[in-house]
């Protein structure tokens, strides 16, 4: 009987794995005496992005289902690079996706004067050593992956010499880049990590959380393993990039002697259409190619939540992508494939016109509203019905009209007709233009019989089109997004990623006509526009002015992909 492992039953079943294979047998044979410890350890440096969120979901889902715990651990290691808003966003984003991590947070930070101990001890058996190399001298001096290291000259100074340099290193008597502390391992190893790696450098700056307390920085080889060691971390999960260090972890916390935690690397998550690293991201940024980190068009956790994706979607995503041990590349569209599975069950839908036709019903009294029932959301009629105003004068799309109709077209034209949603059938019979020859009306008659949207006589119509009162609107702008880049496999293009930026990734629709019952949303709001996709309200928008985000289009290239795989 595996004695912690006691699935939740109100938790979601999440499908097995290789990690979780490596935790049912650790269970089994009580490794860690039938703990389950995780942690999520960000570099505050940036912004989450989807990569993250997998690493979260794993990480947290984890803790969950295994009645475990799972840490979020700051490695705030390189003070230059780092900030106060990156460590707040990170903690928002993480709650947002519906994980918590307990009292408090950690912080590599945290355990500087450990780490400061340890190094002295490393040092006092021998296993470490200042070096007054450059560090352009000791990258030349670790030589390649066919060529062995040469030692550096300092490598066999004494125990006392190393000793009085790092206290003075600590003390802040040198300056930045003029000494380091290296293990001291083995320059000849087939693994580079292990050419007597950097523990401590030089650095006089400022730590968002330690002040100036410091004059030496741990390198994150160095601080990581150990982090985990202090959190009695059972299972480090972590990118397979590191899956080199292992060896120089398992070394570091060997010769310390302490609590050895066991690493698990899995293939991080990449997509098509974008980039995903926060380097790049920030160079985004500072370079104006988006509105921001929170730009709905970034892969950012912010920017996914500004976009309207939620919550649910993104854990779906990340559970239906499982979890690999070779770096592959996942389709976008099943990501937005997610968003428009979830907010199909709970978006309402309203009416919204986005690129406005007027349209006059000749033959409906002047003056007149009649109150329509139109159903808020046909997955779920527990969400009720509505009240839409119907008169005279509507909108409907330009692209919902054409004068000049091929064959297949099924929308409006002259002397075609077509159902208003939830309204009338309506027939074309003339085109108002203006003196340049652009359409600016299009007068119709309505069917009275025809109220609710169906046809007494058994009369069919094919086409079926969305409209806004036109005295009854509510005016919005909407912004619609396309990708932000136009490759799909950025990392096999030569070049710089910024070459592959689409211009066209960003539409703002200044004129669009909602129905009346949108005049109240606020900020953060789902919904969908029929026939148009999910929308959210940016958090742009005021009474004044507001604002909507296409979260995504209804059409869903995923679902067909999937179809197509399943042989229907
Ligand atoms: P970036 O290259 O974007 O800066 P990173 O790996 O340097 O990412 P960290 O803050 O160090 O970012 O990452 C925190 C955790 O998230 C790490 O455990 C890392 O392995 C994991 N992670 C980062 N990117 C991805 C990804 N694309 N897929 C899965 N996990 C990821
Ligand atoms: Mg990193």
């Amino acid at each position: 009987m595996k004695e912690n492992n006691t699935d939740n039953d109100n938790l979601p079943k999440r499908p097995s794995n290789f990690i979780r294979d490596i935790i049912d047998n650790d269970l089994e044979t009580r490794k860690y005496e039938g703990r389950v410890q995780t942690r999520f350890p960000p570099e505050p440096n940036g912004y989450l992005h989807i990569g993250h969120a997998k690493s979260i979901c794993l990480n947290f889902g984890l803790a969950q289902s295994y009645n475990g715990k799972c840490n979020l651990r700051f490695d705030d290691t390189n003070p230059t690079k780092e900030e106060e808003e990156y460590v707040n966003s990170i903690k928002e984003d993480v709650r947002w996706l519906g994980f918590s991590w307990g009292e408090k947070e950690f912080y590599a930070s945290d355990y500087f004067e450990q780490l400061y101990e340890w190094a002295e001890q490393l040092i006092t058996q021998g296993q470490a050593y200042v070096d007054d190399l450059t560090a352009e001298q000791i990258r030349e001096y670790r030589g390649t992956l066919t060529a062995p290291g040469i030692s550096s000259p300092y490598r066999d100074r004494s125990v006392e010499e190393n000793l009085d340099l790092f206290r003075r290193m600590r003390a802040g008597e040198f300056p930045d880049g003029s000494r380091v502390l290296r293990a001291k391992i083995d320059m000849a190893s087939g693994n580079i990590n292990m050419r007597d790696p950097v523990m401590y450098r030089v650095l006089h700056a400022r730590h968002h959380r330690t002040g100036d307390k410091w004059n030496i920085y741990p390198m994150y080889d160095w601080a990581h393993g150990q982090s985990d060691s202090v959190e009695k971390i059972t299972h480090s999960i972590c990118t397979l990039e590191f899956e080199d260090h292992r060896p120089l972890y398992e070394w570091f916390v060997n010769a310390l002697g302490i609590y050895a935690p066991q690493q698990i690397e899995f293939a991080r998550l990449n997509l098509t259409y974008t980039v995903m690293s926060k380097r790049k991201f920030l160079i985004l940024v500072n370079e104006k190619h988006v509105a921001g980190w929170d730009d709905p068009r970034m892969p950012t956790i912010s920017g996914m939540r500004r976009r309207g994706y939620t919550p649910e979607a993104i854990r779906n995503f990340c559970d239906r992508i499982g979890i690999a041990k070779r770096d592959s590349l996942v389709d976008v569209a099943m990501l937005e494939h997610a968003v428009r599975e979830d907010l199909n069950k709970t978006a309402p839908r309203y009416m919204a016109v986005l690129k406005p036709l007027k349209v006059v019903i000749t033959n409906y009294p002047e003056g007149q509203v009649e109150e329509l029932d139109a159903v808020n959301n046909p997955e779920d009629p527990g969400q009720g019905i509505r009240k839409v105003p119907f008169s005279r004068e509507l909108y409907i799309e330009q692209d919902d009209f054409r004068e000049d109709a091929p064959k297949k077209y099924f929308r409006l034209a002259p002397g075609q007709e077509v159902r208003l949603r939830y309204a009338y059938y309506i027939t074309c019979h003339n085109i108002v233009k203006d003196s340049t020859g652009n359409i600016v009306e299009v007068h119709c008659t309505y069917d009275p019989l025809t109220r609710g949207g169906d046809s007494p006589d058994g009369r069919k119509v094919k086409g079926t089109i969305h409209w806004v009162s036109a005295a009854h609107a509510v005016q919005a702008e909407v912004r619609q997004y396309d990708r932000l880049f136009n490759v799909s496999d950025l990392d096999a293009m030569e070049g710089d990623f910024r070459d592959y930026l689409n211009p066209d990734s960003l539409e703002i629709i200044s004129d669009c006509k909602l129905e009346p019952n949108l005049a109240d949303v606020k900020a953060g709001d789902r919904m969908q526009f029929e026939r148009l996709g999910y929308f959210c309200v940016d958090k742009d928008s005021t009474s004044e002015k507001l604002v909507f985000n296409r979260t995504v289009a209804l059409r869903d290239s995923w679902a067909k992909i999937e179809k197509n795989m399943n042989g229907n």
